[in-house]
């Protein structure tokens, strides 16, 4: 069922035009991913569906519900991840949640949150002395006090290290299993990748492409790249190559010194004749890899730009 639908949105500040034209929809209980580079629009496109910026033109549906004629009832179904400067330092996580929880009529109990947002060891401690991860929870579990149906979270992650970022993740996908709505902006493609069922990449304001990661890796080419390094010198890496060439599953090769790039529609029989003739010429390979594709090379494909964090 579709929770969220947005129409040809656009908005300019001044002579930039941050969103050029945005359509999408969103379905009950996924993690709608919204992917760029740094000012891609993304922000901007989030804050209008969140109602904090109007559009200059375009139309935003919740259901039956719009900004101009239900803003109360659409304010009861979606959470927003505050800015970290709206939580009071010289509280505790306890107490931030308890004094927001206060502004609503029925708020997931606190306790509740506290274990969704795995901050119920530092319950007590004040929030000036929380690490950026936790801090960044924090602000996860204030997005959830009224219970929302739709979560929104603004680049959660950017900042953290890895296994800040991982626990951020983590909360993500436990939101998934309680049936929550994700929209979700990030620029890092790994997670866009591991925790989205759709991924919208924006360049520019516009919308590159739409789709699951995995129906738009497929999209992009079938071939996989094999990666092998020779332990026997150039020439076994450049017989090798030739050899490659002239296999039918092999599309393209590519070789640097004593290492070779193999580009297969099937690698596991291009990988079988390799390492047949490996054997035969008695060649040593130190490394072998099949390198999958990624939502980056799927950018690059789409833009010819490089894909920078
Ligand atoms: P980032 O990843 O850096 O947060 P973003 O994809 O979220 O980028 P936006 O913040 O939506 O991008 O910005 C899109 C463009 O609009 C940028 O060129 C930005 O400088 C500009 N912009 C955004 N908000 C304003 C504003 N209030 N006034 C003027 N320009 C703005």
């Amino acid at each position: 069922m579709t929770v969220l639908e947005v129409r040809n949105l656009q908005k300019s500040f001044g002579t930039i035009r941050a969103v050029q034209d945005i359509s999408f929809s969103v379905n009950t209980g996924e993690v709608f991913t919204i992917i760029g580079p740094n000012g891609a629009g993304k922000t901007t496109t989030l804050e209008m569906i969140e109602g904090l910026v109007s559009p200059d033109d375009g139309e935003i549906h919740f259901g039956d519900l719009s900004w101009s004629k239900n803003a109360v009832a659409i304010k009861k179904k979606i959470g927003v991840q505050p800015q970290s400067s709206a939580m009071f330092d010289l509280l505790t996580p306890e107490e931030n949640l308890n004094l927001f929880a206060s502004f609503y009529d029925h708020a997931r109990p606190t306790d509740d949150i506290l274990e969704i947002i795995n901050l119920t060891d530092h319950r007590k401690n004040q929030v000036k002395k929380l690490s950026g991860g936790q801090r960044q929870r924090l602000a996860i579990g204030l997005a959830l006090i009224s219970d929302p149906e739709i979560i929104f979270l603004d680049e959660p992650t950017t900042g953290l290290d890895p296994q800040a970022r991982r626990n951020i993740w983590d909360i993500i996908l436990h939101l998934k299993q309680l049936g929550k709505t994700t929209i979700l902006t990030t620029h890092y493609m790994e997670e866009a990748e591991k925790l989205s069922d759709r991924v919208c990449i924006v360049d520019q304001g516009n919308i590159i492409t739409l789709d699951s990661p995995s129906a738009l890796i497929e999209k992009l080419t079938n071939e996989r790249e094999i990666r092998l390094s020779f332990l026997d010198g150039e020439n076994a890496a450049e017989e090798a190559d030739h050899f490659s060439r002239n296999l039918e599953s092999v599309a393209r090769t590519e070789r640097e010194g004593t290492s070779l790039k193999v580009w297969a529609v099937k690698p596991e029989d291009t990988l079988l004749d390799l390492f047949k003739f490996n054997k035969e010429k008695a060649y040593q390979v130190e490394q072998v890899s099949i390198r999958e594709m990624s939502l980056e090379d799927v950018f690059i494909a789409f833009t010819g730009k490089e894909w920078r964090d």
